[in-house]
C-alpha cells in the first residue's frame, strides 16, 4: 500500500486499502449513533442565541396571507421571489434576524461555498449579480440573499426572529392556522416548508462539557465580540493572547482553522476523523468573460450542465469543472476503457472503486507534500472513500499545521475524552484552553418535526410526525397526502441532488408557483396529492438506489446516519431512480402538461 505518493493506476494494493478503510471505520463505529450528540435545549439553549442581530419587540399579528413561507434562506427566498413575480402575496417567517438561512448563521471566518457560485448562488441572472470569485465567500452570499429580499419585495412582509410553533389545517376554511413563539395567530391558504437541511446546531456529548469555565461557542454563532475580527476575514486580534481549541475537523473547521491559526496564541485542533482535503484553486471571475457567457438563460444552462456532468455520462463540455464533476469525469473515463464484457454492474462498481482509490491516494499524497511534520501529515490523511464524508477543498487548511502555534490533537477515532473546567482531555492529557469552539455540525437524521421545531396537524387531525413516523412519504418530495396546500422544499424523493441543493430549490420554486397560480386561477381552495399517487411515487423510488449517501461500509458520519441502519423516524433519502437530470426533465414535462397528475384540486 502506498502512502507517500500516488501509486500509478493499476498498482494500488486494493485489498490492503479495503482492509485499512474497514479498520478505520470499525474504530469509529459506536452504538449510540446520532444519540452521541446533545440537543441544544435547557441549559445549552444559549448556544443558539443570535449574536448578529438584536431582537426587537413587536405586537403579535393576526392576519391572512395567500402564502406563508417558513424559512428565509434560499428556499423561502427563491420560492418567495417566484411567487411575487407571479403576483401572489407571500410572507416569510424566519427564526434569524434577517434573510440568509445558513449564510445568516454561518459567519465564521473563512466561510465560503464549496460549490461553484455560478450554479450555487440562485437568481444570479434575475438580479444581474456577477459572483466575484469561482467559489464565493459567505458575506457575498449573505448580501445576495438580502439583494433577493429587496428586489422581490420580500422584506415588506417578513417576520424575523419569529419561530413557528404549530400549524393546523382548518378544513372548513381551507387554510392553515399558524402559531408562532411571538404570539402570532396567522392564517394562510398555502404553506411552504423551507427550513433547510442543516440548521439545528448540535454539540458532541463529551463528558464534562458544561463544566468548562472559559469561553465557548458553536461555529454557527461566531462570537466576534470575543475573538475580534469579522466575517470578511479581518484578523481576530483579540485571540493573540488566547489558547483556543476547536473540536471537529469537518467542512466548517477546514475553512476557519486557517484564520484561527494566524490569530490565536496557540491553536489546538481536536480531530476524530480527518477530512479529505483536495485543492481549491479559487480565482476571481473576470467581468469580460462573464459578460460574454451571461447571455439569456445562462444560469439554467449552467445548472443543467453541472448536474448532467456530475450525475450522468459527462457531456462534451464541462462548464463548471470542479471537484464534483472531476469525480464523474474520472469514473466515466475509466468506463470508456472497459472491455465490452465488463460493462455490467459489477464491472462499473469495480471501476468506481478503482477511480476512488486513485483519487484518495492523490489526496493523501498531497498531505505529505504540504505538511512538513511527517507524523502530523500521517494523522491528517483520510482513510475512506471520497464520498463517505463531505469532500473538502482548501488551499490553506493543511498548510496551517506548519505554523508553530497550531497543534493537531488526533484522538485516533475516539473523540475527545473529557472536558474539564480548564480545558480538553485526550488520551489522559489535558490541554488548557481559554476558549473552546465547537465545529461539531448540525442535526441530520433526527425527525423532521424535531428539526423544524413544530408539528403540522393536517386533514382529520393527522400529525405529520405520526404520518412520517416510518419515514418521509411524498410525491416529488414536495406534496404530502393529508396535508393540503403544503409544499416541502428539499432534495429528497425528488432530484436528490446533494452536491448542489439550490438546483433542487430553484426547480421546486417553479413547481410550487405553477401549482399555486393554477389553484388560484381556477378558483380552487385546496390542492392535495392523492394517496395512490404518493404510494406509486414511493414504489417507483424504491426501484432505485436509496439509503444513505456513503453506505454502511463508510466511516461513520452524517452522510451514513453515523454508521447506523436507517430506521423509523428517518427521512427516506432516495431520489428519482433515473438520476437528477432525468428528474428535472420529468418534472418539467409534468409541470408543462398542466394536468398535475397525482394532485387533486377541490373548491
Ligand atoms: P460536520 O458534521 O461535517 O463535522 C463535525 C465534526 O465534529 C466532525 O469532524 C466530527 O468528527 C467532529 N466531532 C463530533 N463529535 C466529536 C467528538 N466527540 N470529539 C471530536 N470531534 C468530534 O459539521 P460541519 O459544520 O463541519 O459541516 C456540516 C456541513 O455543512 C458540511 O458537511 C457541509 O455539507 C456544510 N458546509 C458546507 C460548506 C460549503 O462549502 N458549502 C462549508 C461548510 C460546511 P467525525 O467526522 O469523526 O464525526
Amino acid at each position: 500500500m502506498t502512502t507517500e505518493s500516488p501509486a500509478p493506476p493499476g498498482r494500488i494494493d486494493t485489498a490492503a486499502l479495503r482492509q485499512r478503510y474497514r479498520a478505520e471505520r470499525d474504530k469509529r463505529l459506536r452504538p449510540d449513533g446520532n444519540d452521541q450528540y446533545l440537543r441544544l435545549t435547557g441549559e445549552l439553549a444559549y448556544y443558539l442565541d443570535d449574536p448578529y442581530t438584536p431582537r426587537t419587540e413587536r405586537a403579535p399579528l393576526t392576519d391572512h396571507r395567500t402564502v406563508v413561507c417558513i424559512g428565509g434562506g434560499f428556499a423561502g427566498l427563491v420560492v418567495g421571489a417566484r411567487l411575487r413575480e407571479a403576483g401572489v402575496d407571500v410572507r416569510i417567517v424566519e427564526k434569524g434576524g434577517d434573510f440568509g438561512g445558513t449564510w445568516y448563521w454561518n459567519r465564521y471566518p473563512g466561510a465560503m461555498c464549496d460549490t461553484a457560485a455560478m450554479v450555487y448562488v440562485p437568481l444570479l441572472e434575475e438580479t444581474g449579480h456577477m459572483p466575484t470569485e469561482k467559489y464565493v465567500h459567505g458575506p457575498e452570499i449573505l448580501a445576495h440573499c438580502r439583494r433577493i429580499g429587496e428586489q422581490f419585495g420580500l422584506y415588506d412582509d417578513a417576520l424575523f426572529h419569529t419561530e413557528v410553533s404549530g400549524l393546523r389545517w382548518d378544513e372548513s376554511e381551507s387554510r392553515w392556522l399558524i402559531e408562532t413563539n411571538r404570539g402570532d395567530r396567522l392564517t394562510a391558504q398555502f404553506v411552504v416548508l423551507g427550513a433547510g437541511l442543516l440548521h439545528v446546531p448540535k454539540l458532541p456529548g463529551i463528558p464534562g462539557l458544561t463544566s468548562f469555565r472559559g469561553h465557548t461557542f458553536h461555529t454557527s454563532r461566531w462570537d466576534y465580540d470575543y475573538t475580534g475580527g469579522d466575517a470578511t476575514g479581518a484578523r481576530m486580534d483579540k485571540l493573540s493572547d488566547k489558547r483556543v481549541g476547536i473540536i471537529g475537523t469537518g467542512a466548517t473547521a477546514v475553512q476557519c482553522v486557517p484564520h484561527l491559526a494566524t490569530a490565536a496564541r496557540e491553536l489546538y485542533v481536536f480531530q476524530r476523523t480527518p477530512s479529505s482535503v483536495d485543492v481549491r484553486n479559487n480565482h476571481p471571475i473576470d467581468p469580460d468573460w462573464f459578460a460574454e457567457i451571461a447571455t439569456p438563460g445562462w444560469q439554467q444552462r449552467w445548472l443543467e450542465n453541472f448536474t448532467h456532468n456530475q450525475t450522468g455520462q459527462p457531456a462534451t463540455e464541462d462548464l463548471v469543472q470542479d471537484g464534483w464533476t472531476e469525480i464523474a469525469r474520472r469514473m466515466w473515463g475509466k468506463i470508456a476503457t472497459l472491455p465490452a464484457e465488463h460493462r455490467n454492474p459489477a464491472g462499473m462498481l469495480a471501476v468506481l472503486e478503482e477511480s476512488d482509490f486513485e483519487k484518495m491516494e492523490e489526496i493523501r499524497a498531497r498531505t505529505d507534500e504540504v505538511v512538513l511534520d511527517p507524523d502530523t501529515a500521517q494523522k491528517l490523511k483520510a482513510w475512506y472513500r471520497q464520498l463517505c464524508k463531505r469532500p473538502c477543498f482548501h488551499d490553506e487548511y493543511l498548510q496551517s499545521f506548519n505554523l508553530r502555534n497550531t497543534h493537531l490533537v488526533d484522538t485516533d477515532g475516539k473523540g475527545v475524552e473529557r472536558i474539564t473546567e480548564t480545558g480538553v482531555v485526550v488520551a489522559g492529557q489535558e490541554y488548557e484552553l481559554d476558549c473552546i469552539i465547537y465545529a461539531s455540525g448540525f442535526e441530520v437524521g433526527t425527525p423532521f418535526t424535531r428539526r423544524s421545531g413544530f408539528d403540522l396537524t393536517g386533514r382529520g387531525g393527522q400529525a405529520l410526525s405520526s404520518y412520517w413516523a416510518d419515514g418521509m412519504r411524498s410525491l416529488h418530495g414536495i406534496h404530502v397526502h393529508g396535508f393540503p396546500n403544503v409544499f416541502v422544499v428539499q432534495p429528497f424523493q425528488g432530484a436528490n441532488l446533494i452536491s448542489n441543493v439550490p438546483h433542487n430549490i430553484v426547480d421546486s420554486a417553479k413547481t410550487i408557483t405553477t401549482i399555486v397560480r393554477h389553484t388560484l386561477d381556477r378558483g380552487f381552495g385546496a390542492v392535495e396529492v392523492t394517496k395512490d399517487a404518493e404510494a406509486a411515487w414511493l414504489e417507483l423510488l424504491a426501484t432505485g438506489p436509496g439509503g444513505t449517501i456513503g453506505g454502511p461500509d463508510c466511516t461513520p458520519g452524517y452522510y451514513n446516519n453515523e454508521g447506523q441502519e436507517l430506521g423509523a423516524n428517518q427521512w427516506l433519502p432516495r431520489g428519482y431512480p433515473y438520476g437528477a437530470s432525468a428528474y428535472f426533465s420529468y418534472i418539467d414535462t409534468w409541470r408543462r402538461a398542466g394536468a398535475f397528475e397525482g394532485l387533486e384540486f377541490s373548491r
